[in-house]
């Protein structure tokens, strides 16, 4: 018996029907004994749909409002699930975010957690009561506006409730069995991973893993909050995340996957004078337009030029505003012209084992090249090493390294399954 916060998304509670699916589950863990926390996401492309609306009556709807519209979802679900729960006989409570005291910064639409005070969530547990939390959102002090955490927010609401009630365990319902060694929808040999490191999750997360959330699992490591992925659509084990790669026996696998990213896009600054100071002021220009950008790739410069080219990857969302705010500084920094291209993709091979095994680079690039990929850019961290590909091979990419690594199951193993939502 202890405290379990669950976490169910969009594609758990998609309909009635899984709603109630969702609820039997809430009931089951309530009647072992156990305190539960329910944090719910929106119903299956609601926030998508609402963001799609919100577009139709404005082209650039004020940032208060779209929040105030946005968390609208995580309501509706929240205040379903509790009447379902309570339909079979157990007590639940729902909350906004707010009144669960998720206090954020006043940042609309990727608001930080900045504390969390869930006295009338204790108050429901002690009571006896399921508390069931909406997702994504909470309210800042300092406006005293509701705010919502950014896409997929709802994980980080989990593991920070788990973190402030100090619960025993955060389970992430999702529609796949856990974390695999790729996308199931790409790769349907992919494995699951029984348990994955703090470090390992976070470089998977920011290369593109869409099972959690990479502000989640900031947290979660953070406070030490043991995260437990699994399906709602099935009993099984599902993906511990926990522990240090420190930790790790010397006999863990070297891969521990393949994550691949299409929503990032790529500027080259072509005839950049190689001088000092002129990479500062490109990169100083995209960041005072709040733009983060991902790897960087500056050429030699030619000889008899003196003219480089620099190379960079950024979210597509934000391609025309670094367009544009590089534009401005072509005068004075005196490059040639700017290419945009937003056809790539990005593929990057994870694992903590990778520090102390030599060829694990030389592996990957023959498995790229044996499928006939081109490379346009590479980076590496000490447990990652990532490159960007045409998006049109980016599928081949992913199954060919996953191949050359040994990440496939047998066929005894069987295949992933993906139980529901669009991927959207
Ligand atoms: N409903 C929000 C979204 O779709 C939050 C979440 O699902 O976690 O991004
Ligand atoms: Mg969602």
């Amino acid at each position: 018996m202890g405290l379990v916060v669950q976490k169910y998304g969009g594609s758990s509670v998609a309909d009635a029907a899984g709603i109630k699916r969702v609820a039997a589950r809430i009931a089951e863990t309530r009647r072992a004994g156990h305190d539960v926390v329910v944090v719910v996401s929106a119903m299956g492309d609601t926030t998508d749909e609402l963001l799609d609306l919100a577009e139709q009556v404005s082209p650039l709807p004020p940032a208060r409002e779209l929040d105030m519209l946005l968390t609208s979802g995580e309501r509706i679900s929240m205040a379903l699930l509790a009447m379902a729960t309570a339909n079979l006989g157990i007590q639940a409570r729902s909350f906004t975010g707010s009144q669960a005291g998720v206090i954020t910064d006043s940042a609309h639409g990727r608001a930080r957690i900045i504390d969390v005070t869930p006295g009338r969530i204790r108050d429901a547990l002690d009571a006896g009561d399921v508390a069931v939390v909406a997702g994504f959102q909470g309210v800042s002090t300092e406006t005293k506006d509701i705010t919502t955490l950014g896409r997929g927010g709802s994980d980080t609401t989990a593991v920070a409730l788990a973190a402030a009630l100090g619960a025993d365990v955060c389970e992430i319902y999702t529609d796949v069995d856990g974390v695999f060694t790729a996308d199931p929808r790409i790769v349907p040999s992919a494995r699951r991973l029984e348990t994955v490191t703090y470090e390992e999750m976070l470089e998977l997360a920011a290369s593109g893993a869409k099972v959690l959330v990479l502000r989640c699992v900031e947290y979660a490591r953070r406070y030490g909050v043991r995260v437990h992925v699994r399906s709602s659509f099935t009993p099984r084990p599902g993906t511990l995340v926990a522990g240090s790669m420190e930790d790790l026996p010397v006999e863990h696998a070297i891969i521990t996957g393949v994550a691949h990213d299409r929503s990032e896009a790529k500027i080259t600054v072509v005839g950049v004078p190689d001088k000092p100071g002129t990479a500062a002021e490109l990169f100083e220009h995209v960041a005072a337009a709040g733009i983060n950008i991902d790897m960087i790739v500056q050429n030699v410069s030619a000889a008899a030029t003196g003219l480089t080219d620099v190379s960079f990857t950024l979210p597509k969302a934000d391609g025309q505003a670094a367009m544009a705010a590089l534009s401005q500084v072509q005068p004075s920094v005196g490059f040639g012209s700017l290419r945009f291209d937003d056809q790539i993709g990005k593929l990057s091979l994870i694992g903590a084992g990778m520090r102390s095994n030599p060829g694990v680079s030389a592996r990957f690039f023959k498995a790229l090249a044996d499928s006939g990929i081109n490379i346009d850019m590479i980076s590496t961290s000490e447990i990652r090493i990532s490159v960007v590909t045409r998006d049109a091979d980016l599928d081949d990419a992913v199954r060919a390294v996953h191949t050359a690594f040994g990440l496939d199951a047998t066929a005894d193993e069987g295949q992933a399954t993906v139980y529901a939502g669009t991927g959207r």
